[in-house]
């Protein structure tokens, strides 16, 4: 199953129809995506009966799935790939930061450029469907909604600003798209292995698996949940692999005019305008 935002109100994509969630449940689920993530297991049996569509699907109407989580994480150093070109040792656990939930945007939003220094991070992105609290590996796909495409926007001079406190360089207003839906995991026939990339302006930047996580979706959520718990509708930005505008030589920044493109294979794409 697809789940979309589409003009502010949870939907079910079919194809190039959407179903109003609200509408179809006769008011049973919806229309705010979170509600409709906060009751996901009930909306996902709810939604394996819906096949008729109520409006066309379209691009622009999309916005982000999951609006206003409680919690987002965020994991650096992911994939050796990145680890080695940032020059950087493995973590032995998930280098965990967060991107705080306004600075999260819609699939196909504009990206305001602030300065010289903004990098591009295409990333799988898991988002929580029911309460993990000390989830062991191998329960721990039970625990997820979908995944998404996202793209980790960073302004790398405040990144490193303040040392080794990331997250407010990873959180301009906007700096973190995801979309263009959420897919349930049942949809891939291997939800752990999913190519990924992203060009800019056409040309091709990252090209990687994520096969080639160091911890992955199952290993992230039972370090994250040994923790604290996570919460229907918490997103994780899994990190990403080698080939970001700092560690290319020359580097190369994101710049107004630029298009941003991410997809996910299984899952879509995402396109941000720079501005
Ligand atoms: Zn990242």
């Amino acid at each position: 199953m697809k789940f979309a935002n589409h003009s502010g109100r949870a939907a079910i994509v079919l194809a190039d129809q959407i179903a109003d969630v609200y509408t179809v449940s006769d008011g049973r689920f919806g229309p705010d995506p979170m509600a409709v993530l906060a009751d996901w297991p009930a909306f996902v049996e709810f939604a394996a009966g819906v096949t008729t569509g109520t409006a066309p699907l379209v691009e622009r109407e999309l916005r982000n799935p999951v609006p206003m989580p409680a919690q987002v994480f965020a994991i650096g150093l992911n994939y050796r790939s990145h680890a080695e070109e940032s020059g950087m040792k493995l973590p032995s656990v998930p280098a965990t930061f967060t991107k705080f939930p306004t600075s999260l945007a819609g699939p196909f939003d504009d990206v305001e450029i602030v300065g010289t220094t903004v990098d591009w991070e295409v990333e799988l992105v898991v988002v929580i469907g029911t309460r993990a609290d000390r989830v062991s590996v191998d329960d721990a796909w039970a625990h997820v909604a979908g995944l998404a495409v996202g793209q980790d926007i960073s302004d790398r001079t405040l990144q490193v600003a303040a040392g080794a406190q990331f997250s407010l360089g990873k959180s301009r207003r906007g700096y973190g798209p995801i979309g263009p839906w959420l897919v349930t995991p049942d949809e891939l026939p291997n939800p752990d292995d999913l190519a990924l990339g992203c060009s800019v302006s056409g040309e091709s930047m990252q090209d990687s698996r994520t096969s080639d996580l160091i911890f992955n979706v199952s290993q992230l959520i039972a370090e994250l949940s040994a923790v604290l718990p996570m919460l229907p509708g918490d997103v994780i930005f899994t990190g990403t692999p080698s080939g970001v505008g700092g560690a290319r030589k020359p580097q190369r920044f994101l710049r107004p005019g630029d298009v941003l493109e991410s997809s996910i294979e299984g899952i879509g794409t995402i396109r941000n305008h720079c501005r």
